[in-house]
């Protein structure tokens, strides 16, 4: 096998594959190039040779497609976010559009031909998250600008986001895209208070420091919560920082804080504190109210989550005498937002915290109808779950990137319902579970629906009926 290395002259990008990276082909074999569209011409470094594919990263853009479209942030190519920020929205839809149609095409098999509806675009497509977590650290990622200071004068400080692929480098963020206001403010106002008081940023390679993570989340009625992690506690600055977040930002109705002295920045495992305010917000969707915790999980593009559980009432066409299951439950969302149109809804979920905040919901809404289990999908589904909780009319399935595990999967054409409603986002993962369910199910609707612009990733909702 002849290897390849260097830089590889006159590429031409041919087509978009999976994970924001486009295709080109060279000699007999394809290079899936990062950084370049299709149209464009470029000469890029191989990062990777195998005997039927080579990985290249563009190194520069010798003629640029007619698709290219100048991006609005400063730190695009830089961070490691909104990779496709140099296309149009209209140009992003057709490429997502294209994703799953071949996904279902060349995966499942299956001819979309008036089964694949065309994309929903998503209402924002900028500052439609309403979660953000930024980083404090004393490596900062040398931009360009950084670099004309003389060394001595440089601040090595920094509060943003993770450089891909370097574990300890952060960038610098002045504005982010992603998140409304307060969000930017806030980080910004954090920042000025540290450097003005010397407060140490976090050291992640000598694991010292003070100041470690700030996460922000939003809700579309304005509620903002934030929650500040700290590597150890000191009190006094703790509450002098706090306390400038709370007076600063009135609009703040939830500030909450952490001190986390492990070696990884998860906080789920940890007790987290109220300052001021709930410990909560709450977000509505329709007439439905959710109560968001501090590492509760809930759809990151609010206004999108709303459109694709239309898309999932639509496709369910529930009557209301039916009895669904609602796998994959999260915080329960899709079981409480179908619960008036349903006899019954069966959540199960495996993170249990999820499942109190799901119960916590239905609650919350005054449902009755609902009941949800903790528990890995592909061990508690069997024949006694069927038994305990009713034979399904209709099974909404909502899996994680890597589609469903292969038993749940056969659980499915074992429970045979007449229904399969198919969230995914990943349409490569549930064109090979649709692949295995067409033994006996017609995929009769597809819809994607955009919940991340600027990015390549697109979900899919799917309808599956008995054969
Ligand atoms: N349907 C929800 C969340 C979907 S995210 C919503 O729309 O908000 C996928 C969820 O699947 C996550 O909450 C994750 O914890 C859960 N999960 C992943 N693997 C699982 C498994 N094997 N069994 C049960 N739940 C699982």
């Amino acid at each position: 096998m002849k290897k390849h290395f260097g830089i590889i002259e006159q590429l031409e990008i041919i087509d978009i594959a999976d994970e924001g990276r486009s295709v080109a082909r060279y000699n007999d074999l394809v290079v899936f190039v990062t950084g370049a569209v299709p149209g464009d011409i470029v000469d890029a470094r191989v990062t990777r040779s195998k005997r039927n594919f080579i990985e290249a990263k563009v190194v520069k853009i010798i003629k640029p497609s007619a698709d290219r479209i100048l991006p609005f942030c400063k730190h695009f190519g830089t961070c490691g976010g909104c990779k496709w920020q140099y296309l149009s929205y209209a140009k992003q839809l057709e490429y997502k559009q294209k994703q799953v149609s071949d996904c279902l095409q060349r995966i499942a098999k299956i001819n979309t031909d008036g089964i694949l509806l065309p994309v929903k675009p998503s209402l924002n497509t900028t500052f439609y998250r309403n979660k953000l977590e930024y980083t404090f650290s004393c490596y900062r990622w040398l931009t360009d600008d950084d670099m004309q200071y003389p060394e001595e004068g440089r601040n090595m400080n920094a509060l943003g986001f993770h450089i891909p692929g370097k574990f300890d480098k952060v960038l610098d963020i002045e504005t982010c895209y992603l998140q409304e206001e307060p969000s930017n403010a806030i980080r910004l106002s954090v920042r000025e208070f540290a450097f003005k008081n010397k407060l140490s940023f976090f050291d992640l390679r000598k694991q010292t420091g003070f100041l470690r993570n700030i996460i922000i989340r939003t809700t579309l009625t304005g509620e903002v919560m934030v929650i500040v992690s700290f590597f150890h506690d000191d009190e006094e600055w703790r509450n002098a920082l706090l306390e400038h977040i709370a007076v600063t930002f009135p609009q703040v109705t939830s500030l909450m804080y952490v001190i986390n002295n492990k070696c990884n920045d998860v906080i789920t495992d940890l007790e987290i504190q109220c300052y001021k305010g709930n410990p909560y917000i709450i977000e509505t969707m329709g007439a439905l109210k959710f109560k968001i915790g501090p590492v509760s999980f809930f759809q990151t593009n609010s206004l999108q989550a709303y459109e694709l559980y239309k898309v999932v009432v639509d496709f369910a066409g529930l009557k209301g005498d039916e009895i669904v299951y609602d796998f994959y439950t999260g915080t329960g969302t899709i079981a409480n937002f179908i619960a008036s149109s349903a006899k019954k809804v069966v959540g199960v979920e495996y993170v249990r915290s999820a499942v109190d905040d799901a119960f916590e919901n239905s609650k919350l809404n005054g449902i009755t109808n609902t009941i949800f289990h903790a528990g890995d999908l592909a061990k508690v589904l069997n024949d006694s779950f069927v038994n305990e909780n009713g034979s399904p009319d209709v099974i909404i399935t909502d899996p994680p990137r890597t589609g469903m595990h292969k038993d749940v999967v056969m659980q499915l054409l074992s429970i045979n319902p007449e229904k399969i409603v198919y969230v995914s986002c990943n349409p490569s993962t549930q064109a090979r579970d649709i692949e295995i369910l067409s033994e006996k199910y017609s995929l009769v609707k597809a819809q994607p629906v955009d919940m991340f612009p600027q990015t390549q990733h697109i979900e899919n909702v799917a309808l599956l009926v008995r054969k």
